[in-house]
């Protein structure tokens, strides 16, 4: 099949994220892929700025993890979870154990980001049933969230810009409180906690859990905020008696500059979702972890364990190439590499400020971000960015870039031109929808 009929199947059969099957905006075929480099099928070198949504730290085609997956493939590929374990599964729980906060003890391995949440919150119910409290079965959230597509976890989406409208009827209906507006790096100011407090004070005895995203909040606005709204919200879910799940799926793994997002607050959570760059991004997997007391407290429920048991559960290859991407993480400096990539990122970016129509430039960790005043044609842009030699696609108001953390210095220097260049020359007109 050449490109031309592969892209024709493909525009007439196949689904592609958020994407009309009336109107689907253009796709670009891939033919492989290595470093920070994709290699299109008419042989278009484009350097990645999205790690394919925070995943591929290594970059991709890496000799190490391919090695992790064929040796394991040779061994085997699947096995069942239930009355079977495997060396797979026990080594990625080492390495995971090596790296998360100390009372994160007890693992539950999933397919996939969204099913890590549901398992959070089917953790947290479970756990104050067992506890003999059936009235808390809600869940509390920050605007500007994103925990994913499934149907528990878009209920704690953000109410606007995630699928509330569509859905609203048939969600369950959830608490929302404004999101923190001191931002990261700024002076705290201590009204932003006010309404987690009061939401807490007056609903405390239904409310099972308060689940945010760790200092950033990715697909509901890419928001960097203060630490401290962090420690403060901690500390308030443990005056109030209601458990905190923190969804670091998308900044666990290096991403902020921490091995994981709430090292910057120095907070335990009571459970913590992990999953994209957990396997470099080789393959769908995530975790939900939990400390001894809750997991033994649920299992010493009426259930007496956790009622959930995915087909996959801790599959070999992606437990392999897991802990090998973990191994690869640990060995390699990537502290280094992700301040290294922050401050280019802050230098580059900066000139940014002075184009007309942006409103904000802002830079955590290997993450970088310019917004825009007006929501950009994806397409437009999509298809100036190749011509750029990049892949960057953006979202909304947001044009950002969070490469693969062995992105070397003159890559990085050729996405954030390309960033400038592209938002420069764009007339108004053009970008606007
Ligand atoms: N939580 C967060 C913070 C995410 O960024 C995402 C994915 N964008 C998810 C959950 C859902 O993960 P998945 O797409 O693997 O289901």
């Amino acid at each position: 099949m050449n490109t031309t009929e592969q892209l024709a199947v493909d525009r007439e059969h196949l689904w592609h994220p958020y994407t009309s099957t009336i109107n689907p905006l253009p796709v670009y075929p891939v033919a492989s892929a290595h470093g920070v480099t994709l290699v299109l099928e008419d042989g278009t070198e484009l350097i990645d700025g999205m790690s394919s949504w925070w995943a591929v730290v290594h970059g991709y085609n890496h000799p190490v993890l391919n090695q992790a997956l064929t040796t394991q493939a040779a061994a085997m590929s699947h096995v069942m979870f239930g009355g079977l374990t495997h060396r797979p599964a026990v080594e990625l729980a080492e390495q995971l154990l090596s790296i998360l906060p100390t009372t994160m003890q007890k693992l539950f391995y999933c397919d996939s980001g969204s099913v890590a949440v549901e398992v959070a919150m089917k953790m947290a119910i479970q756990y104050w049933q067992a506890v003999g409290n059936t009235d808390k079965y809600q869940f509390a959230t920050i605007r500007s969230g994103y925990h994913g597509d499934t149907w528990n976890a878009m209920s704690v989406c953000d109410p606007v810009t995630g699928m509330h409208g569509i859905f609203a009827k048939a969600l369950p209906i959830q608490h929302f409180i404004p999101a923190p507006t001191t931002p990261f790096a700024g002076e705290w100011n201590s009204s932003d906690i006010e309404p987690l407090r009061n939401l807490l004070e007056t609903y405390h005895q239904t409310i099972a859990a308060f689940i945010l995203e760790p200092i950033v909040q990715g697909a509901g606005g890419m928001r960097f905020y203060a630490p401290e709204y962090l420690r403060q919200a901690s500390e308030l879910c443990k005056e109030y008696n209601v458990l905190l799940i923190v969804d670091e799926i998308a900044t666990g793994f290096g991403r902020t500059g921490k091995w994981f997002a709430v090292e910057h607050a120095a907070i335990q959570p009571d459970i913590m979702c992990v999953g994209k760059a957990l396997t470099g991004g080789y393959l769908s997997m995530a975790v939900t972890a939990t400390s001894t007391a809750i997991a033994n407290q649920i299992c010493s429920g009426e259930a007496s364990c956790f009622m959930h048991g995915p087909t996959f559960m801790a599959n070999p290859l992606t437990c392999a190439v897991a802990t090998a991407s973990i191994k690869l993480l640990k060995s390699s400096d990537w502290q280094a590499n992700v301040k290294r990539i922050e401050s280019q990122l802050q230098q580059q970016l900066a000139p940014a400020r002075a184009i007309e129509g942006v409103v904000d430039v802002r830079v955590l960790g290997a993450i970088g971000v310019i917004e825009v005043d007006r929501p950009v044609d994806m397409a437009f842009m999509q298809r100036r960015f190749v011509e750029e030699g990049v892949w960057v696609r953006p979202f909304g108001k947001l044009i950002y870039l969070m490469p693969p953390f062995i992105i070397t210095e003159a890559e990085l220097t050729t996405l954030t031109s390309a960033l400038l260049c592209v938002i420069q020359s764009i007339d108004k007109k053009e970008y606007n929808v």
